[in-house]
């Protein structure tokens, strides 16, 4: 167990808003696909003991309903991934978010895929490299248009720039080194299935909680392998 304090500081700051700053909030079905995915990989009483953790007790068999209310907050989401160091520890922490990350596509294209638009024939058809940029794009303006986080995409000749501007993953939080784990671990899964079964390097470059503007994680154009 690690760094308790660090979260019991923060506690419940989302509905106060000491900070100065705006609350900001992802729907209650995209805070339910993040907690069942965690219970996937955690196990119920792994998924239980983080959210003792990060302070959040009230979604122990309580998850939030399947709509699209603007009510799950940001800091709920820093609070999980903060929770799930405080659990395991930092190294392993980071591991099992990339995996809740990755577990997250499922349930998020059980809520979400019609509005993806990118299950028919046609897409499953279209070149690689349209396919990523189509489907980044698709990924990014889910996010722009049905979650108060942000997400703007550049792309050069080697990579595809997901920069998130307002980020949920690491809301409020400071660390030494990129820390928006769930991030990668969907966008690395999403790249999976957005290619048809390719794996595609990802890496967290930047991050708000180090002090940078944005957190910036490149995707590797070329497959791996
Ligand atoms: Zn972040």
């Amino acid at each position: 167990m690690y760094n308790h304090s660090v979260i019991a500081l923060e506690k419940h700051t989302d509905m106060t808003n000491h900070s100065g700053k705006q609350n900001y909030f992802y729907p209650n079905r995209m805070g339910r696909v993040v907690l069942l995915a965690m219970e996937e990989i955690l196990g119920h009483a792994g998924g239980n003991a983080v959210l003792n953790l990060a302070d959040l007790p009230e979604y122990i068999n309580d998850y939030p309903l399947y709509d699209q209310d603007l009510k799950y907050p940001f800091m709920h989401i820093s609070h999980l991934q903060a929770g799930l160091e405080s659990e395991y520890g930092p190294r392993a922490g980071h591991g099992l978010a990339l995996r809740v990350g990755r577990a997250c596509l499922k349930y998020g294209l059980r809520e979400f895929g019609s509005e993806l638009g990118l299950t028919d024939l046609a897409f499953r058809l279209l070149p690689l490299q349209t396919k990523l940029k189509t489907g980044t794009e698709a990924f990014a303006a889910l996010f722009n248009n049905h979650t108060d986080q942000k997400v703007r995409l550049e792309t050069d000749e080697k990579y595809i720039y997901w920069h998130i501007e307002r980020c949920p993953l690491c809301w409020e939080r400071q660390a030494e080194g990129p820390c928006c784990h769930l991030a990668v671990g969907l966008l690395q899964e999403a790249l999976f299935w957005i290619s048809g079964g390719k794996y595609f390097e990802v890496e967290e470059k930047k991050c708000i909680a180090c002090g940078d503007s944005t957190c910036t994680i490149l995707i590797d154009r070329s497959p791996m392998g």
